[in-house]
């Protein structure tokens, strides 16, 4: 008797939050996940490390509460406003509800998602290999080519390949972009007291336009400063040259910081922000998710977040076709997909560049700038109520996202 073939399995392209969430979930449900990552671990990328109130309840969902617990973290207790040195507002964590905006290490928590799925049967694992291209066939896709040349058959291929995703670019779903006006260098630096026992994820602005923000990180004595730089922009210091130029922005205590850990500040990393919403997020066998599908701002931490309910969503529309093998209910069913999440996506992303706008008036205009220290005593504590509530939707997510299977 010749043996039933063995059922194709779902390829994820990628294991960021939305592949790896993706791929725990599909597996636990019983559906056979093969999960291509083209890094060999986790540690040596940049990976943003805040989730919201949204994020931190999509894992909860998914079952993550117990494994989230053991993961490296801090919360952050306010965002503190500085301008020229002086605080224009403060605005204390949590902002609503009873959790706070949270950094978790996101190598950890890859790490604990993929130890998760690796516990169901049916997971394969591939790290250290990118995909190349993709396989068609009578206008599917039908599985994927790996940089080593061998290729995997797929019921179904999940590009949650990140914002260059090359996913997107060999289907041909075409990435609607919005104009970012920034990009940022990333360092880390030794601690300061004062953030131990006050993780205030700190914006600092100088009365030359310059601006970036400090705060604790999730692991322990390290912190995180983003530096904004003008798209396309260039700068080269040593790292002495560095901590003046972060002390010229801070208050007196944190200058005093910045300056004397100067010469062990690390190496920037330059960071592309880029931001945008495709048009289609699937074509029959294959579905974009997270920022393949919508490259995410690092403004006010939303993109991890989206990424998570992405794939509670995938995972609601998908089960039973998957289970089931039958092909076009799949096809059918990415449709659903996408329609479900694009809204949300579209919303927090007009926020987001909303934000964006208001920052970029105070970073150009010295006038703007000199009116609102002036006034920051009397208006200080209006401008925070306003600047909150603004926060409030983007934190708690646009649509309501239950995992139902
Ligand atoms: C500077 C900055 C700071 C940010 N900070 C935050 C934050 O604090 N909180 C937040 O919520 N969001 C933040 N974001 C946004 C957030 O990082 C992303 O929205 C989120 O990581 C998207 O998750 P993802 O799973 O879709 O993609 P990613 O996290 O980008 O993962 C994609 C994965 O695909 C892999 N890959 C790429 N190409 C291939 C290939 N060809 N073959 C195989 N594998 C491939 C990559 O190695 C990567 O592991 C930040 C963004 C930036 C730019």
């Amino acid at each position: 008797m010749t043996p039933s073939p063995q059922p194709q399995p779902v390829v994820i392209v990628g294991a960021g939050p939305a592949g790896a969430s993706l791929a725990m979930l599909l597996v636990e449900r019983g559906v056979p996940v093969t999960l291509v990552e083209a890094a060999r671990d986790f540690q040596r990328q940049f990976r943003g490390e805040g989730l919201m109130p949204s994020g931190l309840a999509a894992l909860e969902s998914m079952g993550c509460g117990p494994l989230l617990a053991r993961l490296p973290q801090r919360p952050l207790s306010a965002w503190s406003f500085q301008l020229h040195g002086q605080q224009l507002f403060r605005v204390e964590e949590p902002l609503e509800g009873d959790r706070p905006c949270t950094l978790i290490s996101q190598p950890a928590l890859l790490d604990a998602l993929l130890e998760r799925a690796s516990r169901a049967g049916g997971f394969q694992w591939k790290p250290g290999v990118a995909v190349a291209d993709l396989i068609e066939s009578g206008g599917r896709i039908t599985g994927v080519v790996l940089s080593d040349g061998s290729r995997l058959g797929a019921c179904l291929v999940v590009g949650s390949d990140g914002r260059s995703s090359l996913l997107r670019q060999r289907s041909g779903l075409e990435l609607e972009r919005q104009s970012s006006p920034i990009d940022l260098l990333w360092f880390r630096l030794p601690s300061h007291p004062r953030f131990e026992d006050d993780n205030a994820f700190t914006m600092l602005l100088g009365d030359d336009g310059s601006a970036c923000s400090v705060f604790h990180g999730a692991l322990p004595g390290e912190l995180q400063l983003g530096w904004v730089l003008n798209p396309g922009e260039r700068i080269e210091r040593s790292p002495e040259a560095w901590g003046e130029t972060f002390a010229a922005l801070a208050p007196g205590w944190l200058a005093d910081h910045l300056r004397q850990v100067g010469p062990v500040i690390s190496a920037p990393l330059k960071l592309s922000v880029q931001v945008g919403c495709c048009r289609r997020w699937q074509r029959p066998g294959l579905l974009l998710l997270g920022d393949a599908a919508h490259p995410m701002s690092p403004i006010r931490a939303q993109g991890i977040n989206m990424a998570l309910r992405d794939a509670i969503v995938a995972t609601n529309h998908l089960l039973a076709p998957l289970l089931a093998g039958d092909t076009a209910a799949i096809d059918d069913s990415l449709k659903r997909i996408e329609a479900e999440r694009m809204p949300e996506i579209r919303r927090a992303q007009a926020l987001q560049q909303q934000e964006a706008r208001q920052a970029q008036w105070l970073r150009r205009s010295p006038l703007l700038r000199l009116v609102l220290v002036q006034l920051a005593p009397w208006l200080g504590g209006r401008i925070g109520q306003s600047w909150r509530q603004r926060q409030i939707p983007l934190r708690q997510g646009l649509a309501p996202v239950q995992l139902t299977v």
